[in-house]
């Protein structure tokens, strides 16, 4: 099963892939999390992405496409994947298409006001890059994730202005993908406004049986 899951920051692909991950035993593949790691390990792909993901815009297509390219080339994805972030412009899809087959793109929406709460009340783990979210998925001890015990931190481009611009450049240069996907007849949406940590079964439900139609 090879999907992608597309939708503005801060609808919750990452926390939604992870759970699909564990269902049907696919590789969640995230670029914001290859990026991260490569900034952490100060590579040169690190050094090249900090700054541009800092400012909220999108790392160059080149530099990405060739990340995703070797990452899809491993031959670890026996069970087919999702990918959480990619693609995110028409050029990277048109790439993606002639390194890898797609059988379904799931579009994730929210409301506006639901999603700035998502994304200021974000944490994430410096250690393993679980996510939490101060209300809707609270850690069991505040600042400390479940899952390893590394410490949650506020990413650097979850400030206020920052989002601003990630959103902005979601409408200019991702959501153009929308159409593109429906063209091809692989798009299905799902919308997710309730609180992740109050219905998480209502909402994998939700997920799952879109999957499986
Ligand atoms: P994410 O964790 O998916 O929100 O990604 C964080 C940041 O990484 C984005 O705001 C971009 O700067 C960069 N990034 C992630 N995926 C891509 C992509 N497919 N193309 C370009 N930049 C990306």
């Amino acid at each position: 099963m090879k999907i992608i899951a597309l939708g503005s920051p801060g609808v919750g692909k990452g926390t939604y892939a992870a759970e699909i991950t564990k269902k049907y035993n696919v590789l969640s593949i995230s670029t914001g999390d290859l990026f991260r790691e490569n900034i952490k390990n100060e590579t040169e792909l690190g050094k090249k992405a900090k700054e541009i993901i800092d400012s909220g815009k999108l790392v160059p297509d080149e530099v990405t496409i060739g990340m995703m390219k070797e990452r899809l080339g491993r031959e670890d994805t026996p069970n087919g994947f999702i990918l959480d972030g990619f693609p995110r412009t028409i050029p990277q899809a048109e790439a993606l298409s002639e390194f890898s087959e797609i059988d379904l793109v799931l579009n994730f929406k929210a409301d506006k006001e639901v999603i700035m709460q998502r994304l200021t009340g974000r944490r994430t783990c410096s250690n393993c890059a679980a996510i939490f979210h101060v209300v809707n998925i609270p850690p069991k001890q505040e600042g400390v994730c479940d899952k390893c015990g590394g410490k949650l931190v506020q990413r650097s481009d979850e400030l206020p202005e920052v989002i601003e611009e990630r959103l902005k450049v979601y409408e200019e240069q991702t959501a153009p993908l929308i159409g593109y996907y429906q063209e091809k007849g692989l798009l299905k949406e799902v919308t997710v406004n309730e609180d992740f940590g109050k219905h998480k079964e209502e909402i994998l439900d939700r997920i799952f049986k879109v999957i499986e139609s």
